[in-house]
């Protein structure tokens, strides 16, 4: 296969199996992305990763743009080696973060003016400019520079931010260069279809243009503006129309999204790819996924409760490990909590696609969807 060709391994009703090709090697969908903002998921080393059966892992630009910088990354030989990761990885543009953690941020037509979380640095970042820090950064996978409206916001203001975050998708496709790394476009449209399929007939414009004058097109398609406070309905209105709206033969990757629920559904709808901070986030505050539900560690109900986490888990804490234990270390604050719990969350959901991705290749994939619905967990997500 060559570099960002996709194969469709099979389809079941609207759910694909993929295998996509990166000079890191190749992944499978459909499947769940670990995040480690600042080229670390937090508390898992890449032994970790690798053992998890981990195959993208994210970084955020935003971070590693500012702490270390792009350049002390490009002179390490790039997010692979600084951080010792060796499977494929993905960073995002950072943009979703200028607009979440910044107090004052400007927007034009050119770019984003905001100022550094870290040490109150004003910068300046053009479409062009944040090709230049993706590229430094050296992931597999950038995305394009984009704005995602917030929720809810006025449809002229989405309209505004799909207008926009097109116009930039051309300027990044035309400014992105390096040929071991592939961007994404990003669909925009917030809950309106017709912006949404706007956005899409605009991104496959521009790639059109660019193929036609000799330049590259979209290695896949981010889903961006979901999961931005609506209700998990609100989205699934549009979800299935727009994944299958994108092209056939590329990766769609639904952005921010790690609830198991909405995972198993979204995968029905034709969606390959998901990032989230929840399952790490949720293991530092003492919390584990399970096959009946959310479970707080910091319960009382489980001080002399000395089972496993999980029954029907088959990760490295729920073989060797209480529950009991667990609720120890995650009450007096111990650092082994948090690890242990994050290497059980993430198992869930890399696990859940895993098996998604089986019932995609025997053609059941309505039946594993039923059965998710019927589960003990989907009533608690
Ligand atoms: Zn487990």
């Amino acid at each position: 296969m060559a570099l960002f060709d996709t194969t469709i391994d099979a389809r079941s009703g609207h759910a694909r199996a993929l295998t996509y090709e990166t000079a890191h090697g190749s992944f499978q969908t459909p499947m769940f992305m670990p995040v480690g903002t600042s080229a670390t998921v937090k508390g898992i080393t890449p032994d970790q990763l690798h053992a998890l059966g981990a195959q993208v892992v994210l970084a955020n630009t935003y971070h590693l743009s500012m702490r270390p910088g792009a350049k002390l990354v490009a002179e390490a030989g790039g997010i692979h080696k600084f951080m010792n990761y060796s499977g494929p990885m993905l960073t995002d543009s950072g943009g979703f973060q200028v607009f979440s953690l910044a107090d004052t941020v400007k927007l034009d037509d050119d770019g984003l003016t905001f100022r550094s979380i870290y040490d109150g640095a004003k910068i300046r970042w053009t479409p062009e400019e944040n090709m230049h820090i993706q590229e430094l950064i050296g992931a597999d996978i950038a995305m394009q520079l984009d704005q995602c409206a917030p929720y809810p916001a006025t449809k002229q203001f989405v309209a505004r931010a799909v207008d926009l975050s097109a116009n930039w998708a051309k300027r990044c496709l035309d400014a992105h260069k390096r040929p071991d790394q592939t961007l994404f476009g990003i669909v925009q449209g917030g809950m309106h279809l017709d912006l949404r399929l706007e956005s899409i007939a605009r991104l496959r414009a521009i790639e059109d243009e660019s193929v036609n004058a000799g330049g590259r097109r979209f290695g896949g398609f981010g889903i961006g503006g979901y999961s931005v406070g609506e209700d998990h309905e609100v989205m699934f209105e549009t979800l299935g129309e727009v994944a299958r709206a994108l092209p056939e033969d590329r990766p769609r990757y639904l952005m921010g999204v790690g609830n198991p629920t909405t995972l198993v559904r979204a995968v029905g709808e034709g969606v390959d790819m998901f990032d989230c901070v929840l399952p790490t986030r949720t293991a530092r505050m003492g919390t584990a996924f399970s096959s009946t539900g959310r479970m707080n560690l910091r319960n009382a109900k489980y001080a002399h409760d000395f089972t496993p986490l999980d029954h029907e888990c088959t990760c490295s804490t729920c073989q060797n490990f209480t529950r009991a234990y667990l609720r120890h270390l995650v009450k007096q604050n111990e650092m082994l909590g948090a690890i242990l719990l994050s290497v059980h969350n993430l198992h869930f959901l890399i696990d859940l696609m895993r098996r998604a991705r089986e019932a995609v290749l025997n053609d059941s994939y309505d039946q594993f969807l039923q059965n998710w619905m019927a589960s003990e967990a989907a009533q608690d997500y």
